[in-house]
């Protein structure tokens, strides 16, 4: 399964192919959301010109970089019990300097660097152009410092090294930021405003990644679907750009439809949706071009009204049903997932019965689904009490995971008989004898190997599954090879 989140991958460290004139040794390990994965490697692409080569032994290691997720609690209680661990290996590698990366970065400076004094520097994620400079305050016994966000900061001239890569699959950052003021959510705070890549830059990573031989990409930004380029900039100040610029303006259909254009064998994904900014325009793109994989990640958050409006999301249930009733109407075999938050503050039984009628009313495909997490400096963490209890919110958490189980069987199910073409990633974590990939809707499907190899579009047969994979026998390439 895709996943925003994925729980199997937090904590992975990133290694690339080492250049021999490099002599210091960058052990780099990435938390959170696919955005954090992408931006390491943006990083590791920096440091591979200061010097750097990556390492996957923290014992090995000259400088430590964590890329942090704050996005839960759990997730900054993870990362700082790696920071003790980071320091331990200092006492036999005194030379070794600890950094933190990203979200954390830009909450908890000063408590970091000043009050526990755990790492010597660090970094916000607008800021990794500047690493070099900062590098260069640690190495002279300085702490460094730097998390300033930025109003046009995306990377966009930084050819990302593909980090731990299978070669098929990458990410490429459309938008950084994100300006939805969700009341629950860190992420405007920690990561600044909306501001949107310039669409060539885009279009020459991933022209750049098919020659490569990747085969599949996907579009990130915590809201892709207000991309917005008009020249560079952030998004809120559009209504002061001018006629032209406004007139020139691309917005995420036609991205999505240049990427789609540029490179018609790639498949093309993307994530996170939010509702209130997905278009139609979107869905009749994603109808149009067959290289563009049906499968929309589309928060709903909660089912009720009452609560949506707690979260400051600009949309109602009725709205979301609508835009789920066009996407099964313009494509009708599109899978869908969600993100669903149980136990916000005031959330009653009846607002949560109307979750799980959202649930059944949709029938997603996959989904995360977390307990509440109260984040210091949001608007419901300052203004509203984390009043349902711990236990509440679980068993509430796990009637919404039972009833998505359901429907994740419901929906595998429906893959079984068909003919799918299946984008092969690698090996089976169960059987070294099949291939793992997934098909258009991004459900994992496994076959037996034969002559088939990493990278190839395999027309796969489908005779059986379970809630979360699918299983078949290879019946020939598809076109698309
Ligand atoms: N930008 C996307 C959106 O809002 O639709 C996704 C943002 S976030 C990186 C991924 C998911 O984490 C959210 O969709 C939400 O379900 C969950 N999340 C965010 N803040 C949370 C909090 N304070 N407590 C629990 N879950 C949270």
């Amino acid at each position: 399964m895709e996943k925003t989140i994925d729980e199997k991958l937090q904590g992975t460290t990133l290694n690339v192919a080492t250049r021999k004139e490099n002599t210091r040794n960058l052990f780099i390990e990435s938390y959170g959301c696919a955005m954090n994965f992408a931006d390491s490697e943006v990083v590791a692409s920096i440091l591979a010109n200061e010097g750097f080569n990556t390492t996957h032994v923290l014992e090995d290691a000259d400088l430590v970089l964590v890329n942090t997720c704050s996005i839960r609690d759990k997730a900054e209680q993870t990362i700082r019990k790696r920071l003790t661990e980071y320091n331990k290996v200092k006492k036999s590698r005194p030379h070794l300097k600890v950094g933190v990366l990203g979200c954390m970065a830009e909450r908890l400076k000063d408590k970091l660097l000043d009050e526990e004094k755990i790492v010597d520097m660090v970094v916000g994620p607008d800021a990794y152009k500047d690493l070099p400079n900062l590098i260069k305050e640690v190495d002279s016994g300085r702490d460094a410092v730097n998390v300033i966000l930025s109003k046009d900061e995306t990377y966009g001239d930084i050819a990302p090294v593909r980090l731990n890569t299978n070669g098929v699959t990458a990410f490429v950052s459309i938008t950084r930021g994100c300006d939805n003021m969700c009341t629950f959510c860190v992420v405007p705070f920690t990561r600044g405003r909306e501001r949107s890549r310039d669409p060539q830059s885009v279009l020459a990573e991933v022209n750049e990644l098919w020659e490569k031989g990747f085969k599949e990409i996907t579009l990130l930004g915590q809201n892709v679907d207000s991309y917005l380029w008009y020249g560079g900039g952030l998004k809120k100040n559009f209504e002061n750009a001018s006629d032209m610029q406004k007139a020139t303006a691309i917005n995420f259909s036609k991205l999505l439809e240049m990427v789609a254009l540029a490179q018609p064998k790639m498949r093309i994904r993307f994530s996170t949706s939010n509702p209130q900014d997905m278009t139609l325009d979107v869905i009749k793109t994603m109808a149009k071009y067959k290289n563009i994989c049906n499968h929309i990640h589309l928060p709903v958050q909660s089912g009720s009204n009452r609560i949506l409006k707690e979260m400051n999301r600009l949309h109602t249930i009725e709205e979301y049903f609508e835009l789920i009733d066009n996407i099964r109407e313009l494509i009708p075999d599109c899978a869908i997932s969600q993100d669903i938050i149980s136990g916000f503050p005031t959330e009653t039984e009846e607002d949560h019965a109307a979750t799980l009628k959202a649930l059944e009313y949709v029938k997603y495909d996959f989904g995360y689904m977390y307990a509440y997490s109260e984040r210091p400096g949001t608007l419901a963490g300052r203004k509203m009490e984390d009043d349902v209890p711990e236990a509440t919110k679980k068993r509430r958490l796990s009637e919404i995971i039972a009833l998505q189980r359901e429907h994740c069987q419901f929906r595998t199910e429906k893959h079984v008989g068909k003919i799918q073409e299946v984008l092969i990633e690698g090996t089976s974590k169960k059987s070294e004898k099949e291939w793992r990939g997934r098909n258009s809707q991004s459900t994992v499907v496994v076959f037996p190997k034969e002559h088939y190899k990493v990278g190839n579009f395999v027309n796969v047969k489908i005779h059986d599954c379970t809630s979360a994979t699918l299983k078949g026998t290879a019946v020939g390439y598809s076109e698309n090879n």
